[in-house]
């Protein structure tokens, strides 16, 4: 079994139920990958959903200007 880094914090997610995906995007920031567990809340992945995830799916986030 993998683990899930965040890209947040770099820490180690310790329930996958709980992450927060965002579409990848240029100007995210990736931390560096760590062993501590990740204290985010919710953790943020800069991936698509597993199930929701779709190659069109591809807009900005709400609020935010590009
Ligand atoms: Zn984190």
């Amino acid at each position: 079994m993998s683990q899930i880094h965040c890209h947040f914090c770099g820490g180690v997610i310790q329930d996958a139920a709980t992450i927060e995906y965002r579409p990848p995007r240029a100007s995210a920031q990736y931390a560096m990958p760590q062993a501590s567990p990740c204290t985010c809340s919710p953790p943020i992945v800069y991936e698509h959903p597993p199930m929701l995830g779709g190659p069109d799916e591809d807009q900005t986030p709400d609020g935010e200007a590009a």
